[in-house]
């Protein structure tokens, strides 16, 4: 039911729905779209041309940050302050990114390999979640500027390999941006929504989602029944993607060009530019069939032919991906009903091809591949809303979960691809005599020697009373939730002993983690407030003093030597307090030159005009 409350300040009605957004959170690009008269819409920029807002956030010198397209031009003149790709980094540790590194422009902390990673900027560490937090608020400023009203429920997608901490980092990006996140949602899941695949009670098919982004691969098989979707198998590569497109490219021009190559390893700045060249000529071939461009002095170019060489080996990754997929399933590609293409990087006509020839059909492609999560997040938080009542969705988990037995071997628990929410439990004992604490230790991952896999946390089972070993049976069950998220929980049956446990992994936040961050962000809110009042008094003070000059000498015959050293005086004064830090007395300094300039600045004004008239009698 919407409620009304008064706004005051402005003294008009505004209504407070319970409206939940949908939110793409992209590698590349982010965007949010809502229920609109029934029809989901993506929320466009002010200029109503796109409503991708690029996943980069720029740290401006004199504090505060810009998100989206405006940070995107500070990728070629300040790279290091300029942070993109953040998602690939969401729920990492630094040992998982290593290697990679150079792929970044900016600088990511070795800290503790263990840890998740942290990014520093000047000298602050941000972690993932805090970055994805600024594009989150972003995209809430967005659709509250267009619906004029407060947003704080969303549905936030994620790739459906995600795994559980990078899930958890997306929902404390979440809460950490002011949004109550109601349920994370696989992309592909979404994607096959806005297609409306499975919205008819009667509608029975199997379809594939291929989506090949900036900087990941995902296809999933899916199996709609009755208004069921369920996944049945996925696969995907977190590292592959048009960034990596982009990549071969300049690799390809700094091959024909020898000194480049030397070149690009020093000067992340050049780097940057030719990224962004190396984007533009990937998108251009995208529609035609040779690309130019200039690099400073340089003329780069390259044809499609060329470019689907270099990209071949990235497009046969995929497919042999969609292969795996379908194994898994338990498929062969004449199942397929349809072929649905998600992410910008379906626009490379070979990807289509490639992807068309291995199914034996058409892709489906006529939605806007950028905004197809988005458009199905919105009907996804619909439902939630209560809006569509007989859908129900089925999610499966992509990595199997299991605990360490004796010996350090995974003892499997929910296999992957089992469909969530789930609740599983198995029976164990003790190994020694008298035991009174058992240690439970949980891995997510496919090796069988726990060491290979990733922990996602641990707990002690305390108090079993003393008893001979194998004589105990403690229970162990996992409860997996529809976001994918896992509590453990352990019992010991003979004496009722029982703990359990949300698996906040190491690589998430804590509560008190997450207090403090809040806090901290509200602090740096300030600061970086009171520095952009300063910024702004002096550029509007520098400003004034140029045009006073330029007056001052346009005008020299009109006034006073008296007038001339008090405006001068004044403007010396205002010259003196641009240097200082005080943004109030810049202000009124400002007003003062102001208030003595205006009979001035009048008088000259009807001189010049008598002047004018004169001129047009002669
Ligand atoms: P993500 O899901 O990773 O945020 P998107 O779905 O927004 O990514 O896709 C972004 C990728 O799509 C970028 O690598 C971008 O260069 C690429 N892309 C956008 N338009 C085109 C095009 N016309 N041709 C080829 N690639 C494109
Ligand atoms: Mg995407």
């Amino acid at each position: 039911m919407p409620t009304f409350s008064i706004d005051l300040k402005e003294g008009k009605l505004v209504k407070n729905s319970d409206l939940i957004v949908g939110i793409d959170l992209g590698t590349t690009n982010s965007l949010v779209a809502y229920m609109k008269d029934g029809a989901a819409v993506a929320v466009k920029d002010p200029d109503g041309k796109s409503a991708l807002v690029p996943s980069i956030v720029h740290f401006l010198p004199e504090g505060g940050v810009l998100v989206g397209d405006e940070a995107k031009e500070k990728l070629v003149s300040d790279p290091r302050h300029t942070i993109y790709s953040v998602k690939r980094l969401m729920g990492k540790s630094y040992r998982d990114v290593k290697g990679f590194e150079q792929y970044f422009g900016y600088q990511i902390i070795d800290e503790d390999t263990e840890s998740l990673v942290k990014i520093r900027v000047k000298d602050r560490f941000y972690t993932p979640i805090e970055l994805s937090a600024e594009i989150l608020k972003a995209l809430k400023a967005r659709i509250e500027g267009v619906l004029e009203q407060p947003v704080s429920k969303a549905v936030i997608t994620v790739p459906a390999y995600f795994n559980d901490a990078q899930r958890q980092a997306t929902r404390d990006a979440g809460k950490l941006a002011g949004l109550d996140v109601l349920r994370i949602v696989n992309e592909p899941t979404a994607a096959s929504l806005a297609y409306g695949i499975g919205l008819h009670p009667d509608d029975n098919q199997v379809i594939a989602v291929y989506d090949l982004g900036g900087g990941t691969f995902d296809i999933s098989i899916l199996r709609i029944e009755q208004g069921v979707f369920e996944v049945l198998s996925t696969n995907g590569d977190t590292f592959l993607g048009g960034d990596d497109f982009d990549r071969v490219i300049m690799d390809f021009w700094a091959d024909q060009n020898a000194d480049l190559r030397s070149l690009l390893e020093t000067d992340k700045g050049l780097r940057q530019e030719m990224r962004l060249l190396a984007e533009s000529a990937k998108k251009q071939l995208s529609s035609s069939d040779w690309f130019e461009g200039r690099v400073g002095e340089r003329h780069l170019e390259i044809s499609a032919q060329q470019f689907e060489t270099l990209i071949q080996p990235f497009v046969d990754r995929t497919i042999d991906a969609c292969r795996s997929a379908l194994r898994d399933a338990g498929l062969q590609a004449s199942d397929i009903q349809h072929v649905i293409m998600v992410g910008g990087s379906t626009r490379t006509p070979l990807v289509k091809r490639s992807v068309a020839a291995f199914f034996g059909r058409e892709v489906n492609d006529s939605l806007n591949p950028d905004e197809v999560v988005a458009l199905g997040a919105a009907i996804q938080a619909d439902v939630l809303a209560g809006n569509q009542k007989d859908l129900l969705l089925i999610d499966i988990t992509p990595l199997s979960l299991g605990i360490e037995t004796m010996g350090g071997l995974m003892d499997v628990i929910l296999p992957r691809n089992s469909k969530v929410p789930a609740r599983v439990g198995r029976s164990y004992t003790t190994s020694v005599d008298g035991q009174r604490n058992l240690k439970v230790a949980v891995y997510q991952g496919e090796r069988d020697l726990v060491a290979h896999n990733r922990k996602l946390g641990e707990f002690i089972l305390r108090g079993i009373p003393p008893m001979p070993a194998g004589l105990p049976k403690i229970e162990i069950h996992f409860i997996l939730d529809a976001d994918g998220i896992l509590r453990v929980r352990a019992k010991e049956l003979r004496s009722g002993v029982e703990q359990e446990v949300e698996m906040r992994s190491q690589y998430g936040i804590s509560e008190e983690e997450m207090a403090l961050m809040l806090i901290d962000s509200i602090q740096n809110a300030q600061s970086d407030m009171a520095a952009r009042a300063l910024l702004e008094a002096r550029n509007e003070a520098r400003s004034v003093l140029l045009a006073t000059d330029r007056f001052l000498i346009q005008n020299a015959e009109l006034f006073s030597p008296e007038e001339k050293a008090q405006i001068t005086a004044i403007a010396g004064e205002l010259d003196a307090a641009v240097q200082g830090e005080d943004k109030d007395l810049i202000n009124k300094v400002l007003e003062d030159l102001n208030t003595y300039s205006a009979p001035l600045a009048h008088r000259a004004l009807e001189a010049n005009v008598a002047q004018a008239l004169k001129g047009n009698k002669v």
